[in-house]
């Protein structure tokens, strides 16, 4: 009887695997993530995880999910977010979560992050790092894929590189041992072993703070960068020789210029590229993540707790970025979401990148099929179409006509399952 059993559930369970579940949504307008004009009216066929068919007829039996009074986008991307980050307007909020909130609680914290990100409408997101929280990251991207929390598809930096001296926590007493941000490497020989040990612990991206010592002269932003030339070529040639790409924290004309010669694949902030360096990631086919939003966010702060160079960085950038929209370069939407807290919507960087000189579409296309080129995902994320992810989200208005309405997500599906409706 007990093997009757046994029996008959494995014969449903292998027809269930035999027989995807097919769900059809009605479209009320469809924006695909690539570009194309805005559809009405069209069905999206979803068998299992994966998108079947797009502008189709609903199959018979299939689940139907009527959203035929929204527009309906692909699932948004952000490349650049510390998940295990609360905010950090002044380096006091920095050092209290490093030095007060274990790694555990912080982990505890960055599953709420997620499934806030994920609520949002954003599916997946490449997390920069965790800040001293080691290699949490890559645990909570595996309690994520294990279906133990929900959140978005996760791409992680764990540690990130810094040398000796060049990141916080800073200014304590030398008699003192306190935590660091970053994992601190000098030489090329402990470079190659750290990026070998970062893959090893699961690391999906290499992160390094390529800059520091932000000023201002002759109208630019200049910056001291923080490795060698030997040293940041050294992290760049270990990662791409293991198969992994490299994002650089770079914000003055010095650290951008080391980190392109370096041959990064992402630089981070930007806030002092010009001419001559728009052209360079042009021609290299460099991607940008300017993580607009946190340097408004931050500025006053700032500003007030004695950095005042931030509203001018701020300013900055808004020159910087209406010249690499016009030179074409590869922007893709990145945050920076935890260095502001995770309470404020990271949907907010759309409405600046329009104001800054995209099109709305634009600013749509660098949240999916631009950052899904990115993450070198484009087979699977970043656009509604036949064999992609059906990851997807839907939003009352047109986004086309309100880039805000990406701040109000109202329907999160993520790998065929509905994870908000
Ligand atoms: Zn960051």
């Amino acid at each position: 009887m007990r093997a009757c059993i046994l029996l008959v559930s494995a014969c449903s369970l292998l027809a269930a695997q035999s027989a995807p579940h097919v769900i059809a949504i009605r479209c009320g307008r469809l924006i695909d993530g690539k570009g194309a004009a805005a559809r009405t009216n069209a069905v999206i066929v979803i068998e299992g995880e994966r998108i079947k068919e797009v502008d189709a007829a609903v199959p018979q039996g299939a689940e139907v999910i009527d959203l035929s009074r929204s527009t309906v986008l692909p699932g948004l991307i952000d490349n650049h977010t510390h998940i295990l980050l609360n905010g950090d307007v002044t380096p006091a909020d920095y050092d209290e979560q490093l030095l007060k909130e274990s790694i555990p609680y912080r982990a505890i914290r960055a599953t709420v992050n997620v499934r806030t990100a994920l609520m949002n409408g954003f599916t997946a997101m490449r997390d920069l790092e965790t800040e001293g929280a080691m290699y949490a990251d890559v645990d909570v991207k595996t309690a994520i894929n294990r279906g133990v929390i929900p959140g978005p598809r996760m791409f992680v930096a764990t540690r990130s590189f810094a040398p000796t001296g060049m990141y916080p926590l800073r200014g304590y007493s030398w008699e003192l041992q306190v935590p660091s941000g970053v994992q601190v490497v000098d030489g090329v020989d402990s470079i190659r072993r750290a990026v070998r040990e970062q893959i090893g612990f699961g690391a999906d991206w290499i992160k390094y703070y390529s800059d520091l010592h932000y000023y201002f002269k002759d109208g630019a932003l200049h910056s001291r960068p923080n490795f060698t030339d030997e040293e940041a070529h050294a992290i760049v040639d270990e990662a791409h020789r293991l198969g992994h790409k490299v994002a650089a924290h770079s914000m003055g004309r010095e650290g951008i210029a080391s980190a392109l010669n370096a041959g990064v694949d992402t630089i981070e902030h930007g806030d002092g590229l010009d001419d001559e360096l728009i052209d360079r990631m042009v021609e290299r086919g460099v991607y940008w993540c300017p993580t607009i939003y946190v340097g408004i966010y931050v500025a006053e702060g700032r500003a007030a707790a004695g950095a005042t160079i931030w509203p001018k960085m701020r300013d900055l950038e808004r020159a910087a970025f209406a010249k690499a929209v016009r030179k074409g370069v590869r922007i893709s939407f990145g945050t920076d979401a935890g260095g502001f807290p995770w309470t404020e919507n990271q949907a907010k960087e759309f409405a600046y990148m329009v104001k800054y000189g995209m099109t709305p579409m634009q600013a749509i296309q660098s949240a999916t099929s631009v950052a899904a080129a990115l993450l070198d995902e484009q087979d699977n994320l970043g656009a509604i179409e036949p064999g992609k992810y059906a990851d997807i989200i839907a939003v009352d208005g047109d986004p086309l006509s309100d880039i805000t309405e990406l701040e109000r997500v109202k329907f999160v599906m993520k790998g065929g399952v509905v994870v908000k409706r």
